[in-house]
């Protein structure tokens, strides 16, 4: 197991949550590291090296036992991680008004508040972040009146300035972070869909087409259901870009392609094959539903008329149906007796549907 799955404890984060995932692994990290740091405080005082007053042992005992069980609590529950937050931070920021008040030998004690700062701004937000800015620089002004040895007003300046500076740089990055996370995604979302669509009509590529329905067939088989395919070819469609030019011929494609999806059922998978070809996954579907599908798709084309150069065109289809009651196990098998099905149905004269598995024709 890698360092990185030990600190998510098993907990999974989608791509979408790739920034979440940093925070959690982040807060994981800090509970551990603070847990560590108060322990090597404890030896210290323990060996003699660096002796510390006793009420502050005291938190400092309380400390390292909080960061074990936030840390425990946190592992592997990503619903935990606002509370856990919350309270580690709270906890730390106890922890440097418990140094600040009671460990008065310490002259950079205060340095303690500026480690804080960033962890807040980045795993609670820049509200909290302004929130804690404005609550520790007080409780800096207002704390130091109660020390037996006050800080002189520059230090005190300097620490606020300082804390200030460090804040107003945190305030205005940590949302970069996000923000180029976001636009990651929405061009990955992008990319993704360029990679798998046609860009013509929206349906999925040849090559995506061909690995969700062969995933499909695949399940299909397993379960013991029904599956078809339709294979789709527009009749003398060089006709049209002959006739009316290459554009016509796009606009043509894009209606065609609409219409099937207008046609199908929501669980239907469509893909473009070829230059004006298409295919049609149906699942759950036998060979007789996908015959009359087929033929309403048919009627569909028949009747869609595209405006074209001012009028209406006639455009014809011939459709081949296959399903994997004949044998088939690979949809490439059953996509190659669609699309033999389909000839079959434009030697048989064009626009009708044409099964070769039971010579099944109609139209
Ligand atoms: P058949 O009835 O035998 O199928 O005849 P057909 O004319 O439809 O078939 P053929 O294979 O001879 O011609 C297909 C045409 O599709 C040729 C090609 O110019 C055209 N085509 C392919 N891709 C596109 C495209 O993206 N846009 C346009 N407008 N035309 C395309
Ligand atoms: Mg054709
Ligand atoms: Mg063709």
């Amino acid at each position: 197991m890698s360092l990185h799955t030990y600190l998510l404890g098993g907990a999974v984060f989608d791509e979408s949550e790739e920034y979440f995932r940093f925070q959690f692994r982040f807060l994981f990290l800090i509970l551990l590291f603070g847990a560590f740091s108060s322990i090597l405080f404890l030896v210290s005082h323990l060996t003699g090296a660096n002796i510390l007053p006793s009420a502050h042992i005291v938190a400092t005992k309380y400390h390292i036992v909080a960061n074990f069980l936030l840390a425990a609590l946190l592992y592997g529950r990503k619903k935990a991680f606002y509370p856990v937050a919350w309270l580690a931070l709270t906890f730390s920021f106890v922890m440097f008004m418990s140094a600040l008040l009671l460990v008065p030998d310490d002259p950079l004690r205060v340095l303690w508040f500026f480690l804080n700062l960033p962890a807040v701004y980045l795993l609670l937000g820049r509200l909290v972040g302004l929130g804690a800015t404005a609550l520790s620089a007080a409780c800096i002004i207002i704390g130091n009146h109660y020390l037996k040895t006050p800080y002189p007003p520059n230090a005190i300046a300097t620490s606020i300035v300082g804390f200030l500076y460090l804040s107003v740089f945190f305030y205005s990055y940590s949302s970069r972070p996000i923000s180029y996370f976001h636009r990651m995604l929405e061009s990955n979302e992008k990319l993704r869909f360029l990679a798998n669509h046609d860009p013509l009509t929206g349906l999925l590529n040849a090559r995506t087409y061909s690995e969700v329905c062969e995933r499909m067939t695949c399940t299909a088989t397993r379960e013991g259901k029904s599956f078809s395919v339709l294979f789709v070819d527009l009749d003398h469609f060089k006709a049209i870009n002959d006739t009316y030019g290459h554009e016509a011929g796009d606009t043509v494609l894009k209606e065609v392609a609409a219409c099937m999806v207008g046609t199908s059922r929501f669980c239907d998978v469509y893909g473009r094959i070829g230059g004006e070809e298409f295919s049609i996954c149906l699942p759950e579907t036998d060979r007789a539903g996908a015959v009359v599908l087929a033929e309403k798709l048919r009627k569909h084309i028949e009747l869609l008329m595209p405006v074209i150069k001012g009028g209406p065109v006639r455009i014809t289809a011939s459709i081949g149906v296959a399903s994997n009651a004949a044998g088939h196990t690979s949809f490439t098998d059953i996509q190659r007796t669609a699309d033999q099905a389909m000839y079959h149905a434009k030697r048989q004269g064009r626009n009708r549907v044409s099964c070769i598995d039971e010579h099944l024709t109609a139209g």
